[in-house]
C-alpha cells in the first residue's frame, strides 16, 4: 500500500515520517500523477486557505474531490480536517475545499495562534494511555451527520471523527512522536476500505 501526503504546504515531512514508522510506503503528492499512484492520502495541518489556493493552481482540486468521494481512505489533520469538511464556518470568502466528510467545522474555533494548547485526550479506537494532542489555531467540529462517529472530544467539542473511509482530527499527531493515530488510519481505516473494495 502506498499512502500519499498532500505536499503543498504544512507538516508534510512529519506525516511522511509517522507513516513510514507504521511500515507503509509514504510519498509526497503534489501532482495528478502522484495522486493516481496512492491508495490513501493524508492532508496535513498548515493553513487551509493556502493549501486550497495551491491545490487549485496545481490543478488538483477536482481530482482530490473525486478520489475522496470514490472512497479513497483519507485522513485530514487540522487544516486537512477543514479541507475535507462539507461545511466550513469562518472560512475566508471563496475558500474552496475538497469535501466528503459530512460535518460542519469551525475554523480557528479554539482561538488564535497564541491560544494553541496541548491536552491529553481519550481517543476511541486506540489502546494505551491518553493521547497527547497538540492544537494549533485549531478548528472544532460543530455538527455532524448520522454516519459520522465522534472519536474524541475536548470540552464537549468533537475534535476527532471517522466516517467510513475518512478520518479527521483537529489536532496534530505528527508532532508528538506517538504514531497510534497514524497506525489507526493505516491498520483500521485503510484495511476496512480495502475489504469493502475487495
Ligand atoms: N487555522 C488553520 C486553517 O484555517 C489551521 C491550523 C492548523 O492546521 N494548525 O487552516
Amino acid at each position: 500500500m502506498i499512502v500519499g501526503v498532500l505536499a503543498l504546504q504544512g507538516d508534510v515531512r512529519e506525516h511522511i515520517n509517522s507513516l513510514s514508522d507504521c511500515g507503509v510506503s509514504a510519498i509526497e503528492v503534489k501532482s495528478l500523477a502522484e495522486l493516481e499512484r496512492v491508495d490513501a492520502l493524508v492532508i496535513p495541518g498548515g493553513e487551509s486557505t493556502t493549501i486550497s489556493k495551491l491545490a487549485r493552481s496545481f490543478g488538483l482540486i477536482q481530482a482530490l474531490r473525486a478520489r475522496i468521494k470514490a472512497g479513497m481512505p483519507t485522513y485530514g489533520s487540522c487544516a486537512g480536517l477543514i479541507l475535507i469538511s462539507e461545511r466550513v464556518l469562518d472560512a475566508i470568502d471563496g475558500q474552496e475545499g475538497f469535501g466528503g466528510l459530512d460535518v460542519t467545522t469551525r475554523r480557528n474555533a479554539f482561538g488564535r495562534q497564541v491560544d494553541s494548547f496541548e491536552s491529553d485526550i481519550e481517543f476511541k479506537g486506540i489502546t494505551g494511555p491518553k493521547f497527547r494532542a497538540v492544537f494549533i489555531r485549531a478548528p472544532w467540529i460543530e455538527q455532524h451527520g448520522d454516519d459520522v462517529e465522534v472519536l474524541a472530544e475536548v470540552d464537549g467539542r468533537a475534535v476527532a471523527v471517522r466516517s467510513g473511509s475518512l478520518l479527521a482530527t483537529s489536532f496534530h499527531p505528527e508532532l508528538t512522536g506517538d504514531n497510534r493515530i497514524h497506525r489507526y488510519f493505516v491498520d483500521v481505516i485503510c484495511r476496512d476500505a480495502a475489504k469493502v473494495g475487495a
